[in-house]
Formats: structure tokens, sequence, C-alpha cells
């Protein structure tokens, strides 16, 4: 469903990603990891067109994310299209949900306004959705009223809303208390289980990765210095570098 060949990208004249290769099969879930700095958030970004890049192509679903056919800048319309079309969610560290909307709204809203769903309709999936995620009960509440796991189930339920065919998720349990990660790591591995969505998410929990993830990639400077099967790297790693790195958070 992804593809990505020789993604550069800097700020200034700072390579941030210095020629990423990946390529994600449906139904995988790949942990990515890495340094603080590393490029992760950067990479995600890019995917999901909240960053412009240098050079490379990014294809989902086999359709350019960025160029049109013929190389050319898609205007921000087109790429808003694209996006919708091809289907990418993502979730970020500090959830960024509408703070003056209840959790429903949160997500309902945005399938009225980006969707232009009916309101009974989007309704009834914003709903469905917080079901899914174990938050009717909360329904009505205000993101200042929730705690943070259960503010991050609610941004995972919106991501979920239009169904896309791939979630990106930028260190979802980051920001948590660590009572409260258990919780959005149950979700997010439900999702990969039951639903078998694509999921590119970045972490530091290498648990997780390991328990969740098919795969998982090391990038180091902007570049991929490992990739492999996530239970392999995460135990016997081959690049020192990543060995270092998975030395420290343990
Ligand atoms: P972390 O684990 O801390 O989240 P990361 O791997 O997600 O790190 P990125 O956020 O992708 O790293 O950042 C990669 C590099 O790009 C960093 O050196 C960062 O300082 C730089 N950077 C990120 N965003 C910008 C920006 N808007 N302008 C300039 N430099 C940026
Ligand atoms: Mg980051």
């Amino acid at each position: 469903v992804l593809k990505i060949e020789g993604l550069v990208k800097s700020y200034d004249t700072r390579k941030v990603l210095d020629g990423v290769d990946l390529e994600v099969r449906q139904g995988q879930v790949v942990a990515l990891l890495g340094p603080s700095g590393s490029g992760k958030s950067t990479l995600l970004r890019c995917i999901n067109r909240l960053e412009g890049w240098d050079s490379g192509t990014i294809k989902v679903l086999g359709r350019h994310i960025g160029v049109d056919g013929n190389g050319f800048a898609l205007s921000p319309r087109e790429i808003a299209d694209a996006r919708a079309e091809v289907g990418i969610g993502m979730v970020f560290q500090n959830f960024n949900l509408f703070g003056h909307l209840s959790a429903r709204e949160n997500i309902a809203g945005p399938l009225r306004w980006v969707q232009g769903m009916s309101a009974a309709e989007a309704d009834r999936r914003a709903m469905e959705l917080l079901e899914r995620v174990g938050l009717t009960h909360r329904a009505d509440a205000l993101p200042r009223h929730l705690s943070g796991g259960q503010q991050q189930r609610v941004a995972i339920a919106r991501a979920l809303a239009p169904n896309p065919k791939m979630l990106l998720l930028d260190e979802p349990t980051s920001a948590l208390d660590p009572e409260l990660v258990a919780g959005v790591l149950q979700v997010i591995r439900r999702l990969a289980e039951e639903d078998g969505l694509t999921m590119l998410i970045s972490t530091h929990q290498i648990g997780f990765a390991r328990d969740v993830a098919d795969r998982a990639i090391f990038l180091d400077q902007g570049s991929i210095i490992e990739d492999g099967r996530a239970d392999r790297m995460l135990t016997h790693p081959e690049n020192p570098r990543t060995a270092r790195f998975l030395q420290i958070l343990s």
C-alpha cells in the first residue's frame, strides 16, 4: 500500500531525511524506531503530506502523493483529495483534539465538514467508534475532562472515522502517564489483530513494538539503517547502532 523511494527532505541546509526507501504491504504493522531527531516524525508527516520534501516519491495505493504522474507538484486542494482518496489517518503524540468539542463531536464534526456526512449519520458513526475504543460512557465529555489515555483513544477513533487504508501514529503513548499507556496500546493491538489495519507507528516502547509489530525499522540521521522482523531485530539487532540504542532504552 505504501512505497517510498529516495525520499530526501532538508530544513535549511540540513538533511533530515536522507534517501529513505520503504515499502509497506497491506496489513503490515511497522514500528519506526530511532533516536530523538532521527527523522521519525518528519517521515510520518511527509507521508501524510503535512510536509513537503526535496526529492523522491511517495506512492500510496499506487497513487503519487505530492506530485502528479508528470512530476509536477500537486496543489493543496489536490493533496487533500489524494489524501482522502487513498485514506491516511494520523494520530499525534499530543492528541490534537478540538478542545471546545465533546468526544463524539470531535469525531462527528470532521465527518460532516470534510466527508459531507449527514448529522445523524456522523453521530451514529462517532458512537460506533467510541464503542470500539471503550468510551461510550464518556461520549459527551470535553477533552479536558478526559484522561490523557482517553483523549488519545478519542484521537484514534477520530483518525479511523473516514475508514483509512493506513494509520500513521507518531509516538501515540509518549505523552501519557505510565498507567494510561496499556489501554491505548490495547486499542492499537486490536486494530492490528482484528481489523488488519496497515499501521506505521513511531514509538520508544520496545516491548510494545515487539508485541504488536510485524516489522521494525531503525532510523538514524535520516536513513534506515536496519529493517527486519520486529521480534528478531529487537532481540538480536545486527547493526551496532541499533544495538546500542536498544540497550539505552531497556
Ligand atoms: P523525536 O524522537 O524526538 O520525536 P524524531 O525522530 O521524530 O525525534 P524529527 O521530529 O523528525 O525527529 O526531527 C528530525 C530533525 O529535523 C531534528 O533535528 C529536528 O530538529 C529537525 N526539525 C524538525 N522539524 C523542523 C522544523 N519545522 N524546522 C527545522 N527543523 C526541524
Ligand atoms: Mg518525533
